[in-house]
C-alpha cells in the first residue's frame, strides 16, 4: 500500500467502487444495458429547463431551493394516498437517498440487511460507511424469503422491488408479512415500479417503518438530470434531511422533475408502449426461443440464453453478449455468482431496436456454441 494510500481510514483503503453500465462514447449503439428510457421526456421538461435558466442564465448565480420545496409538494399531490411534503425527501438521483438512508441507519454496530442478488450499489455504500452487512440469498425461484429477512438481525433492511437484475416484483402481501415481523426499517427501493402493477405507497400510512424509494432515471426518462425521491414517516424525512447536503438538487434538476411529474398522461403512454413491448419481448425469449425468462413487472427482461445445442452456461451467456458486443448491441452480465452468470439483462428498448437485437440473436443461437 502506497503511503498516501495508508493516510486514508483502512476501509476506505480497501473499497471497491461500483461498476456502472457502459456509457459507449460514440452514436450507432443500441442500447440496452444501463435501464434508461429509450423515449424523450415529456416536452414540458424542456420548456421548464430553459425558463428555468432564464434569458441569459442569470437566474444560476442563485442558490437552488435547500429543500427542493416545490418538488416535495408535487411529489406528495402526484401519490395523493394521504401523503404531504412532510412524508417526500428530494435526492440528487435515488442513489442519493440510498447513500443518506445507509448514512443514517448502517453502521459498523447496526447492520444493514440485503439480498442477493439485487442493486449492487448497496454493498458499495454500506462498505463506504464502514458497516457491517448481512447478505440473504434467493434461490432461482427468486421468490421472497419473507421468513428469513424477519429473522434477520438487521437495523435496516434493502429490498429492490421489482428486483434488479431478474425484473421480479414483490407482492404488497407479501411485504406486508415482512413488515409485521420484521422490527427494524424495510426500505423499498422502487426504481421500476412505474411498469408494475402494484407498488407500495399504500402501505405508507399504516407502516411508519417503511420508506420507498423512486427515480426519475428510468419511466421519467431523466438519468442525465438526477433526481429522486424517497417517501417515508415525517420522522424519517427529518433524520434525512439532517445527513444530506445543504443543496443537494441542484435548481435545473428541480425544474426539470417537477415538469415531469406534472405531466402524468405523456408519461403513462409511453410507459404503456414499454410494458407492451417488454411482454412481446418475454413471449419471444421464452415461447418461441424457449429460454427460461423471468416474469418481469420492470423495463428489462432476464433470460438465460441457449446455444444452438440447447445448452444454457455461464460460457454460452456471455458467448452470446460477445457476439452482440461485436454487432454493437449493448446488454448486461452478472458473471460473478452462479444466480445469475448464465443470463443476459436486456433493457426494453423501442420496437426497432428489440428487432435488431432478436435478429442478432438468430445469428448467433444458429451458429455458435460456447
Ligand atoms: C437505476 C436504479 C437506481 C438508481 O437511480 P438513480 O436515481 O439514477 O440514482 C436505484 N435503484 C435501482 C434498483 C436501480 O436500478
Amino acid at each position: 500500500m502506497s503511503e498516501l494510500t495508508s493516510l486514508a481510514l483502512p476501509h476506505v483503503a480497501s473499497l471497491h467502487a461500483y461498476t456502472p453500465g457502459l456509457q459507449p462514447g460514440e452514436s450507432g449503439w443500441v442500447k440496452l444495458n444501463t435501464n434508461e428510457c429509450p423515449y424523450p421526456p415529456s416536452p414540458r421538461v424542456m420548456d421548464a429547463i430553459r425558463s428555468a435558466l432564464g434569458a441569459d442564465g442569470s437566474s444560476l448565480r442563485l442558490y437552488p431551493n435547500p429543500k427542493s420545496a416545490p418538488l416535495r409538494a408535487a411529489v406528495a399531490r402526484h401519490h395523493g394516498a394521504g401523503l404531504t411534503a412532510e412524508n417526500v425527501i428530494i435526492g440528487n438521483g435515488s442513489d442519493d437517498l440510498l447513500n443518506l438512508l445507509v448514512r443514517a441507519f448502517c453502521a459498523n454496530s447496526a447492520t444493514a440487511g440485503i439480498t442477493f442478488p439485487s442493486y449492487s450499489l448497496y454493498p458499495v455504500l454500506i462498505g463506504i460507511q464502514d458497516g457491517r452487512t448481512e447478505v440473504i440469498p434467493f434461490d432461482r425461484s427468486m421468490r421472497l424469503p419473507v421468513d428469513r429477512i424477519i429473522s434477520s438481525s438487521a437495523r435496516a433492511f434493502f429490498l429492490t422491488s421489482p428486483n434488479a437484475p431478474t425484473g421480479v416484483a414483490f407482492s404488497n402481501a407479501e411485504l406486508e408479512r415482512v413488515l409485521a415481523g420484521f422490527p427494524g426499517l424495510l426500505i423499498v427501493d422502487e426504481a421500476y415500479a412505474p411498469f408494475a402493477e402494484e407498488n407500495a405507497v399504500s402501505l405508507l400510512a399504516a407502516h411508519p417503518r417503511l420508506v420507498v424509494v423512486r427515480t426519475l432515471s428510468k419511466a421519467h426518462a431523466l438519468a442525465g438530470i438526477r433526481v429522486g425521491y424517497a417517501l417515508a414517516h415525517p420522522e424519517i424525512i427529518g433524520l434525512l434531511d439532517g445527513v444530506r447536503d445543504s443543496y443537494n438538487v441542484n435548481a435545473l434538476s428541480q425544474a426539470a422533475a417537477l415538469a415531469a411529474i406534472e405531466d402524468p398522461d405523456y408519461y403513462a403512454a409511453i410507459i404503456a408502449r414499454i410494458k407492451a413491448t417488454r411482454d412481446r419481448t418475454t413471449v419471444d425469449f421464452a415461447v418461441r426461443r424457449r429460454w427460461f425468462t423471468y416474469p418481469s413487472s420492470a423495463n428489462f427482461v432476464f433470460t438465460e440464453p441457449k446455444d444452438a445445442h440447447g445448452v444454457s452456461s455461464p460460457a454460452v451467456a456471455k458467448s452470446a453478449y460477445d457476439f452482440l458486443v461485436a454487432h454493437k448491441v449493448l446488454v448486461r452480465i452478472f458473471p460473478s455468482h452462479a444466480l445469475t452468470a448464465s443470463f443476459l439483462r436486456i433493457t426494453v428498448g423501442t420496437d426497432q431496436e428489440m428487432l435488431v437485437l432478436s435478429d442478432t440473436l438468430d445469428t448467433w443461437s444458429k451458429t455458435h456454441t460456447a
